[in-house]
């Protein structure tokens, strides 16, 4: 960035000066990488200090730092004597201009390069060849004509001592590959074009033909034409047709040119490429559904196809097994060479070149190939928490796929490789065990007197000070010996490391899953005995801007700090926390911080309501007090769970949301205040004091204002997560309370309905004979027992036989109800057994009478001198009282 700063590249300067705000005196500064470095370091030291990271700030270090870079020497030395580093000759994704290799730090969008591998055929004319690119050889056999772009650029070449017919841009990239190349001259495509080439395996001359799809960046330029089985083929062919005229030369050679079926494909035609663009409905070449028609024919072929008679002696043979034989048998007569390329293309350099496949000899690669190496990485994962554990099968794919990796650039800033200072250690390699070194840096820190001497001089500094330090070999006197470091500050850092490692979690991103934290995997296996191999890996996903991913082209960029003085530090951090589960993306948006902000004020404003402690009067505890602590209980253990397993949403969901709705319930239930007796304010109190505790991690700043406002001392991040049994469960007084508000929530139904102002309200509860009966039923159902025994069972009862119909009528009803029921609600209901309906309902009478504005009156069925003037008592049932209004 640096460099593009240098030239003057517009895009870089306009992202720094009008997304970072960085004013032009200090952006002539951040020309010097170093400068650059730091600036962002410190910048993003601010963020986080603003944001209120608990962050051990005494660890800190930086990759340049020249211990580091002695720690670093120490770990490739380490690896390098067990044999995991190579030397040796391997493609790699490559820069041209830095000339060097590039991994994802280093591409523009964090890209990480994918090679793979292509094939070049190759026709001939003349001793001239014409090699074509292509994923599928096996496919010679069905070639109808070639295809060459008429706008392109082509040369003709000296390649390997061959004359070759290519791109003008494929050159480089054949460079790249090891093949000698000289250019010999320019061709202009009307050279080749309408001309015939020999097809190297079945001898038949075939015509080339203009096509401008043909990318000349994309594999030589030239590629073969197989309209029988690819359906980009199929289509262009009967595009080109219709251009010309059939009484013309070319139209005739056109029309001579038919499809070959060469590969047998069960429910298709003889031309499977036909029958996908019918499928699609491809109208022409432009027709994005191309992609998905030769997509799905591809893998189809590749699975289930099987060549047909006209192959010679690949005749029979399933599709991919004749791929490998033909690329082997034509690969030994020189008709068929390996071409590799970037399946991912255009991959982009940060410094702005375009990358391409270099096969780099002699280079020093981590051999993550290793199957020894990779038998302890999976051994290692396999001990491991993975969150989330969907994320084990990247994981485990990632260790399998890794080969050899280039782990040294000529470029950048790092550590210079401790036997060939020519290359300097690259940033995925260098930075997978630095978290060993956040202990070893509080010491170089602390006891700078001791260390500065190593730092001049950092090859003053052995080996067997990190053996024993972080591996625990060899003995301290020797190392006092060695060093002249004091016994004390060697143990202590000793200990403290088998303190701190193992690592238990890893937070990281998702993204890095396929390298990083692979590396991180393998390193860590390779360089630690197993019982300080990493416990855990947490990976999250991006945080995206009202639904959409970052960019500067979106110009939807909130840098960390600017965010934080827009919004606040406690809602950004709730507001990318809030709107995604792990692993999942957040979207952070403007209206959802600004609506966190708010919810933020509300509770310092319920603290400024609340004020200073006051001792508990001395009242019974009421049953809707209970309600509300068993809610506040309810709270801690859900939010405890939650948090447990890092569902942070759900957490503040509960903490900052919804424990709102029960205080709004406790206080409407409350009604206006009454002097002193019903400790209202205490209770507030002590929901606000918990929750606090709960919203410390979450949104530390808010969370510290109110614990101080409601007149505590110290700070609330240093107080303990509240348990669940600081606070009571009451299950009675929350079956209590659903009952008031389902009688609440039904006679509103019921004024909705009718449209009634009542002037008076009458419930009643159901008879204790009916509860008998409901119960019976409840259990008869839960047995599964006949209904005449339920029947013959309830008949039984003297008292109910007395009543007759009445009692017969209603166990027919209750035991049709207690068959419907949810087996979860008949069990509850079984175990709580007769409700105290009566009492919790004339408890309630001053609530419902203030709801409704008018009187209310509670009557249990069968009460002596009951007011039942239209005689609706005997209408009421367990859990549904009956109501009555006037
Ligand atoms: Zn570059």
């Amino acid at each position: 960035m640096s460099k593009r700063l240098r030239d003057g590249d517009p895009e870089i300067v306009e992202t720094f000066t009008k997304i970072y705000g960085i004013p032009p005196a200090t952006l002539e500064k951040l020309k010097d990488p170093k400068s650059m470095a730091s600036y962002f370091r410190e910048d993003i030291k601010k963020g986080m200090m603003e944001i209120g990271f608990s962050v051990d700030w005494r660890r800190e270090f930086t990759t340049i730092d020249p211990l580091y870079n002695r720690f670093i020497e120490w770990h490739f030395q380490t690896l390098n004597r067990k044999g995991r580093i190579t030397r040796g000759t391997h493609p790699v994704a490559w820069c041209p201009n830095d000339k060097s290799p590039v991994g994802v730090v280093d591409t523009m969008g964090d890209v990480e390069p994918d090679i793979g591998e292509s094939y070049l055929v190759k026709f001939e004319k003349d001793g001239v060849f014409y090699p074509t690119s292509t994923l599928r050889p096996e496919t010679v056999f069905g070639v109808t004509n070639l295809w060459v772009n008429p706008d392109a650029s082509y040369v003709k070449a000296d390649v390997d001592g061959e004359h070759w017919v290519v791109s003008k841009e494929a050159i480089e990239k054949l460079q790249h590959q090891n093949h000698k190349v000289a250019v010999e001259r320019e061709i202009q495509a009307s050279e080749v074009l309408w001309k015939t080439v020999r097809n190297p395996v079945t001898g038949n001359e075939v015509p080339v033909f203009p096509g401008s799809f043909v990318e000349p960046d994309n594999g030589t330029g030239v590629v073969m034409s197989v309209p029988g089985h690819a359906p980009y083929d199929f289509q262009a062919l009967t595009d080109l047709r219709q251009r010309y005229d059939d009484s013309a030369e070319a139209g005739q050679l056109l029309q001579a040119t038919t499809p070959i079926s060469i590969i047998r494909l069960e429910g298709f035609s003889e031309l499977p490429a036909a029958d996908l663009i019918q499928k699609f409905k491809i109208k022409d070449q432009k027709d994005h559904h191309l992609e998905h028609a030769t997509q799905e024919l591809y893998s189809k072929e590749f699975h289930d196809g099987v060549m047909k008679e006209n192959t010679g002696s690949y005749a029979g043979m399933p599709v991919a097994k004749a791929r490998e034989a033909i690329v082997e048998e034509l690969t030994g007569e020189g008709k068929i060479e390996t071409f590799l390329e970037l399946r991912n293309a255009p991959v982009v350099c940060r410094c702005g070149t375009k990358c391409l496949v270099h096969i780099l000899e002699n280079q020093w690669f981590i051999n993550y190939g290793d199957p020894e190496w990779k038998k302890l990485a999976h051994k290692c994962l396999d001990q491991m928490t993975i969150l989330t554990e969907e994320l084990r099968a990247e994981f485990n794919y990632t260790l399998d796929w890794l080969k050899e990796r280039a782990c040294a650039r000529t470029v950048g800033l790092g550590t210079k490789l401790p036997w060939d200072q020519n290359w300097i250690i690259e940033a995925l390699s260098d930075s997978v065990v630095y978290m060993a070194y956040y202990i070893l840096s509080k010491y170089f820190a602390r006891d700078w007197v001791v260390f500065k001497k190593f730092e001049k001089d950092t090859s003053r500094l052995p080996d067997a000070f990190f053996n024993f330090t972080l591996l625990g070999q060899g003995t301290v006197d020797t190392v006092v010996e060695q060093t002249g470091i004091p016994k004390r500050i060697l143990s202590g850092i000793r200990s403290e490391f088998q303190y701190f490692y193992p690592v238990d979690m890893r937070h990281s991103a998702r993204d890095l899953v396929s390298n990083h934290l692979s590396f991180y995997i393998f390193h860590h296996s390779s360089l630690f005995p197993e019982k300080q191999w990493p416990k855990g890996i947490v990976a999250n996903g991006f945080v995206l801007m009202e639904g959409a991913k970052m960019s500067k082209s979106l110009e939807n960029i909130i840098p960390l700090r600017q965010g934080i003085a827009k919004f606040g530090a406690d809602p950004v951090r709730v507001g990318v926390m809030a709107t995604a589960e792990l692993g999942q993306d957040t979207d952070f948006s403007e209206s959802l911080a600004v609506s966190i902000q708010e919810r933020l004020a509300a509770l310092i404003g319920q603290a400024r309501k609340l004020g200073r402690k006051k001792a508990f009067g001395k009242s019974k505890p009421s049953t809707l007090n209970r309600w509300m602590i068993s809610r506040l209980s309810s709270a801690v253990q859900t939010a405890t769970i939650a948090l447990d397993r890092l569902r942070v949403r759900e957490a503040i969901n509960i903490i900052l949301y919804q424990l709102d709705n029960d205080i709004a319930w406790y206080k409407r239930r409350l009604g206006p205040k009454k002097p002193r007796s019903d400790n209202r304010d205490q209770i507030l109190r002590k929901v606000l004091e918990t929750r606090t505790r709960m919203m410390a991690p979450l949104a530390p700043h808010t969370a510290e204002e109110i614990w101080s406002r409601i007149g505590n001392k110290g700070f609330v991040v240093q107080t303990d997560w509240p348990e669940e049994s600081e606070s009571e469960k009451y299950p009675t007084a929350e079956r209590a309370e659903a009952l008031v508000r389902q009688l609440l929530d039904d006679t509103g139904e019921i004024l909705k309905a009718t449209g009634i102002t009542p002037k008076r309200i009458a419930y009643y509860t159901a008879a204790d004979w009916k509860w008998r009966v409901y119960l019976k039923a409840l259990k008869s159902a839960e047995e599964k027992r006949k209904q005449g025994e339920f029947i013959k069972d309830v008949m039984g009862d003297p008292q109910l036989r007395s009543l007759g119909k009445i009692a017969a009528d209603y166990a027919a009803k209750a035991i049709q109800q207690a068959n419907q029921m949810p087996d979860e609600m008949r069990e509850s209901r079984l175990r709580d057994g007769i409700a105290a309906e009566k009492t919790i309902f004339v408890d309630s009478v001053d609530f419902y009478q203030r709801e409704f504005k008018c009187a209310v009156e509670v009557w249990q069925e069968g009460d002596l001198k009951i007011g039942d003037p239209k005689g609706r008592a005997r209408m009421s049932e367990p859990y549904r009282p009956a109501i009555y209004l006037e």
